[in-house]
């Protein structure tokens, strides 16, 4: 698949007066409307917004020193709060849901003139690896369309890699940018957690939540993160730290970065073309001259299960505020729990409800010490692999996914099987390290693969560094 404009590319058109942002924005309505009704990337495409944000921004371009994000169309997951467009979490009990804010990050890059076209389908409230769990239905993948582009943050990867906008803003929790990136061929980064302001995202765990970008490049991430990052006064677990010009690292050389292969990483059932390309990562690594080591994360086999006490416990606390009493499903019941029970059992997919009755239960007196606690205790352990791991070694390589994109409807009736797909991705979430998938070729059948880069805590500059450097050696 012919790859679209990136926001390089983008900024240079806008810069030069080849385009206006109008024009712009005009081709990529055109093109959004015309794929959804193959890929329903989008659940909602704001057209008149969207070119009210291109003539401010052509005005922005006008004046000398615009941003480059200056005029350019994006899109964002539908489960982040965008000031007066819909934002339905893909879920019915926020069907009808106009936020009067912006989440922190969307607000800061409208702030330098970006042009949101519309909101990004995904999993419901961020429940899912495939995308296929949205009220408004099912992604597909644009490589091939009888697959799944992966989840939760699916409709943003099939967007951004049929060109449908220039890059999307997602959220990973457990890898919801990372998997769909890389079924989709794309560079996607979940930040360290406290790194970006979660201020207006809806929150689904929020010891883990965090917002990242999926774009075309390396590049275009360390762009977006540059603008992204920060401490925020209405977000009081980011970090109060200095955010690095990240596009400053991207030309740096890797000679003699120590590279870690976690051995649990690499030794279970991988896909054989997973298997060929990651031999591939490889090598393209030692010509980049760094030095490959062997290295354990022992706790790894426990990440998806306690992933899976932790999150649903989280989740069933935040999904407490949805009652349909002021959005989606208003019920018609007379008195206050019958309408509050009609409405939840209307309004959520079975995920959530899934995952209200596991958390639920998880937090409850008498099994909290065997299954919540328990899990926090084995959370810390994992923790603690990654801080040992990071004393040997720069950064970690690793398949972002075990197996290329999955047919649809494949794994929909077995959740188990689900939740495994992000078995590369729950150990570095529950540890809030930063990870990055890349390209790292395709299948036998042309499905893109990804690999994944992982580094300490704070560290974004390394994994976009090495990402960059991997993107550049795997295209000459
Ligand atoms: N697939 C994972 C889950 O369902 C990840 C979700 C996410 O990162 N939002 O929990």
């Amino acid at each position: 698949m012919e790859q679209g404009k990136t926001i390089t590319q983008c900024a240079e058109l806008l810069k030069n007066k080849k385009i206006s942002s109008v024009e712009l924005t005009k081709e990529y309505l055109k093109r959004a409307h015309y794929s959804n009704k193959e890929l329903n990337a989008y659940i909602t495409i704001c057209d008149d917004a969207a070119l009210e944000m291109a003539a401010a921004a052509d005005k922005k371009l006008a004046e000398d020193g615009a941003h480059p994000l200056c005029g350019v169309p994006f899109g964002v997951k539908d489960a982040i709060c965008t000031a007066g467009i819909r934002s339905t979490a893909s879920a019915k009990i926020l069907d009808n849901y106009v936020p009067p804010f912006d989440a922190t990050v969307v607000g800061k890059i409208r702030d330098l003139g970006g042009v949101i076209i519309g909101k990004h389908n995904c999993d419901a409230f961020g429940h899912g690896a495939s995308n296929e769990n949205s009220h408004y239905g099912p992604v597909r993948n644009p490589h091939d369309i009888t697959k799944v582009p992966g989840g939760s943050s699916g409709g943003s990867a099939a967007a951004v890699a049929a060109d449908l906008c220039v890059y999307a803003i997602g959220e990973d929790t457990g890898g919801s940018v990372r998997q769909p990136a890389s079924f989709c061929g794309l560079a996607g980064l979940r930040p360290s957690y406290g790194r970006n302001s979660r201020y207006g995202i809806m929150p689904m765990a929020s010891s883990l939540d965090t917002v990242g970008p999926i774009a075309k490049t390396v590049e275009d991430v360390a762009i977006l993160m540059e603008v992204m990052a920060g401490a925020d006064k209405l977000d009081s677990t980011t970090v109060p730290v200095a955010v690095p010009r990240y596009t400053d690292f991207l030309e740096r050389g890797v000679k003699g970065w120590k590279v870690g292969l976690p051995r649990e990483y690499f030794e279970g059932a991988l896909h054989e073309d997973v298997a060929a390309r990651m031999e591939e990562a490889k090598k393209r690594l030692i010509d980049l001259g760094c030095e490959l080591v062997d290295v354990s994360l022992p706790h790894t086999k426990y990440a998806v299960p306690t992933y899976y006490i932790v999150v649903p416990a989280e989740d069933s606390s935040n999904l407490g505020r949805f009652d349909g009493m002021r959005y989606g499903v208003r019920s018609s019941e007379k008195s206050l729990g019958d309408a509050y029970e009609q409405a939840r059992a209307a309004g959520f997919p079975d995920e959530c409800k899934r995952r209200i009755f596991i958390g639920t239960y998880v937090l409850s007196a008498g099994y909290y010490d065997a299954y919540y606690k328990r899990a926090q205790q084995v959370r810390t352990l994992i923790i603690r692999d990654f801080d040992e791991v990071f004393k040997q070694v720069d950064v970690l390589l690793t398949p972002t996914s075990p197996f290329p994109a999955f047919n649809i409807g494949e794994k929909s009736d077995d959740p188990i099987q689900m939740y495994l797909a992000d078995i590369f991705l729950s150990g570095s979430s529950l540890a809030g390290v930063p990870g990055i998938s890349v390209p790292a070729g395709v299948s036998a059948t042309g499905l893109p693969i990804g690999a994944q880069f992982i580094a300490p805590r704070l560290k974004e500059e390394k994994v976009l560094n090495i990402a960059h450097q991997f993107e550049r050696v795997g295209f000459v």
